[in-house]
Protein backbone atom coordinates (compact mmCIF):
# COMPACT_ATOMS: atom_id res chain seq x y z
CA UNK A 1 0.00 0.00 0.00
CA UNK A 2 2.43 2.41 -1.59
CA UNK A 3 -0.83 5.27 -1.42
CA UNK A 4 -0.93 4.79 2.04
CA UNK A 5 2.53 5.48 3.35
CA UNK A 6 2.83 8.51 1.18
CA UNK A 7 -0.66 10.04 2.48
CA UNK A 8 0.78 9.42 6.15
CA UNK A 9 3.50 11.17 4.98
CA UNK A 10 1.54 14.31 3.45
CA UNK A 11 -0.64 14.38 6.93
CA UNK A 12 2.37 14.74 9.18
CA UNK A 13 3.78 17.27 6.73
CA UNK A 14 0.32 19.23 7.38
CA UNK A 15 0.19 18.54 10.95
CA UNK A 16 3.84 20.20 10.99
CA UNK A 17 2.29 23.03 9.31
CA UNK A 18 -0.55 23.18 11.98
CA UNK A 19 1.83 23.75 14.66
CA UNK A 20 3.91 25.72 12.73
CA UNK A 21 1.51 28.54 12.29
CA UNK A 22 -0.85 27.79 15.02
CA UNK A 23 -3.43 27.23 13.13
CA UNK A 24 -6.96 25.64 13.96
CA UNK A 25 -6.44 22.77 11.31
CA UNK A 26 -5.80 22.28 7.53
CA UNK A 27 -9.06 23.14 5.31
CA UNK A 28 -7.35 22.25 2.06
CA UNK A 29 -4.54 20.70 0.52
CA UNK A 30 -3.41 20.63 -2.99
CA UNK A 31 -1.10 17.90 -4.31
CA UNK A 32 1.28 17.39 -7.71
CA UNK A 33 1.41 14.40 -8.29
CA UNK A 34 4.00 13.06 -11.57
CA UNK A 35 2.36 11.27 -14.22
CA UNK A 36 5.06 8.47 -14.28
CA UNK A 37 5.19 8.16 -10.10
CA UNK A 38 2.24 5.29 -10.59
CA UNK A 39 0.36 6.84 -7.67
CA UNK A 40 -3.75 5.72 -7.67
CA UNK A 41 -4.48 9.37 -7.25
CA UNK A 42 -8.39 7.86 -5.56
CA UNK A 43 -6.73 5.74 -3.06
CA UNK A 44 -4.13 8.65 -2.19
CA UNK A 45 -7.06 11.18 -1.22
CA UNK A 46 -9.23 8.73 0.43
CA UNK A 47 -5.96 7.76 2.44
CA UNK A 48 -5.58 11.84 3.24
CA UNK A 49 -9.17 12.03 3.95
CA UNK A 50 -8.96 9.33 6.94
CA UNK A 51 -5.90 9.71 7.84
CA UNK A 52 -6.42 13.65 8.72
CA UNK A 53 -9.32 12.98 10.48
CA UNK A 54 -7.31 10.79 12.84
CA UNK A 55 -4.64 13.01 12.75
CA UNK A 56 -6.03 16.69 12.55
CA UNK A 57 -9.57 16.10 13.33
CA UNK A 58 -11.03 17.28 10.47
CA UNK A 59 -11.50 16.16 6.73
CA UNK A 60 -9.51 17.82 4.62
CA UNK A 61 -10.34 18.47 1.18
CA UNK A 62 -7.91 17.23 -0.93
CA UNK A 63 -7.23 18.52 -4.62
CA UNK A 64 -4.65 16.37 -6.52
CA UNK A 65 -3.20 17.81 -10.29
CA UNK A 66 -0.93 15.64 -12.52
CA UNK A 67 2.35 16.65 -13.56
CA UNK A 68 3.26 15.48 -17.11
CA UNK A 69 6.15 13.70 -17.64
CA UNK A 70 8.78 15.54 -19.56
CA UNK A 71 12.02 14.26 -20.82
CA UNK A 72 15.56 15.87 -21.93
CA UNK A 73 18.43 14.92 -24.04
CA UNK A 74 21.71 15.84 -21.85
CA UNK A 75 23.57 15.25 -25.54
CA UNK A 76 21.35 18.29 -27.43
CA UNK A 77 19.27 19.39 -24.61
CA UNK A 78 16.44 18.73 -26.34
CA UNK A 79 12.60 18.21 -24.09
CA UNK A 80 9.89 15.55 -25.30
CA UNK A 81 7.08 14.83 -23.21
CA UNK A 82 6.20 10.82 -22.88
CA UNK A 83 3.69 10.27 -25.85
CA UNK A 84 6.05 10.32 -28.00
CA UNK A 85 8.39 8.55 -26.30
CA UNK A 86 5.55 5.91 -26.21
CA UNK A 87 5.27 6.00 -30.30
CA UNK A 88 8.95 4.83 -29.87
CA UNK A 89 8.55 1.95 -27.39
CA UNK A 90 5.90 1.03 -29.53
CA UNK A 91 8.36 0.55 -32.54
CA UNK A 92 11.20 -1.28 -30.33
CA UNK A 93 9.01 -3.92 -28.30
CA UNK A 94 5.78 -3.88 -30.69
CA UNK A 95 6.37 -3.48 -34.43
CA UNK A 96 3.71 -5.60 -35.53
CA UNK A 97 0.77 -3.44 -33.39
CA UNK A 98 -2.50 -3.41 -35.06
CA UNK A 99 -4.34 -0.18 -34.60
CA UNK A 100 -6.64 -0.44 -31.20
CA UNK A 101 -3.89 -2.91 -29.63
CA UNK A 102 -2.24 -2.04 -26.43
CA UNK A 103 1.42 -2.25 -26.55
CA UNK A 104 2.58 -5.19 -23.20
CA UNK A 105 6.64 -3.21 -22.83
CA UNK A 106 8.26 -2.98 -19.39
CA UNK A 107 7.52 0.93 -19.17
CA UNK A 108 3.85 0.47 -18.77
CA UNK A 109 4.96 -1.03 -15.58
CA UNK A 110 7.59 0.54 -14.43
CA UNK A 111 7.45 4.20 -16.43
CA UNK A 112 10.68 4.83 -14.73
CA UNK A 113 12.30 2.71 -17.30
CA UNK A 114 11.45 5.08 -20.01
CA UNK A 115 14.87 6.61 -19.52
CA UNK A 116 16.71 3.35 -20.39
CA UNK A 117 15.45 2.27 -23.48
CA UNK A 118 14.32 5.84 -25.46
CA UNK A 119 17.18 7.43 -27.51
CA UNK A 120 16.45 11.35 -28.57
CA UNK A 121 14.16 11.76 -31.33
CA UNK A 122 16.11 14.69 -32.51
CA UNK A 123 20.27 13.69 -32.14
CA UNK A 124 19.42 9.87 -31.57
CA UNK A 125 21.36 10.15 -27.91
CA UNK A 126 20.58 7.57 -25.07
CA UNK A 127 21.56 10.01 -22.62
CA UNK A 128 17.94 10.54 -21.50
CA UNK A 129 17.11 12.10 -18.36
CA UNK A 130 13.01 12.43 -16.43
CA UNK A 131 13.00 16.37 -15.84
CA UNK A 132 9.54 16.11 -14.50
CA UNK A 133 6.88 14.37 -13.85
CA UNK A 134 7.81 12.09 -11.05
CA UNK A 135 7.39 12.05 -7.32
CA UNK A 136 4.80 13.58 -5.26
CA UNK A 137 4.40 17.27 -3.51
CA UNK A 138 3.06 19.72 -1.83
CA UNK A 139 2.15 22.75 -3.62
CA UNK A 140 -0.16 24.55 -1.15
CA UNK A 141 -2.46 24.29 1.84
CA UNK A 142 -5.13 26.35 3.15
CA UNK A 143 -5.43 26.89 6.72
CA UNK A 144 -8.34 27.12 9.32
CA UNK A 145 -7.59 29.97 11.09
CA UNK A 146 -8.89 30.70 14.67
CA UNK A 147 -12.11 32.93 13.53
CA UNK A 148 -12.08 30.63 10.31
CA UNK A 149 -10.96 32.77 7.86
CA UNK A 150 -8.88 31.65 4.79
CA UNK A 151 -5.41 31.97 4.33
ZN1 LIG B 1 19.38 14.84 -28.46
Amino acid sequence: MHEWSLASGVVLTLKKIVDEKKAKGIREVRLVVGELSQIDKDILRDAIITLSEEELGNKVNVVIEEEKARLKCNTCGYEFGFTEAFEQLKRIFCPDLKPGEECENPVHYVPELVSTYIRCPRCGSPDIEIVAGRGIWIKSVVLELEEGEKQ
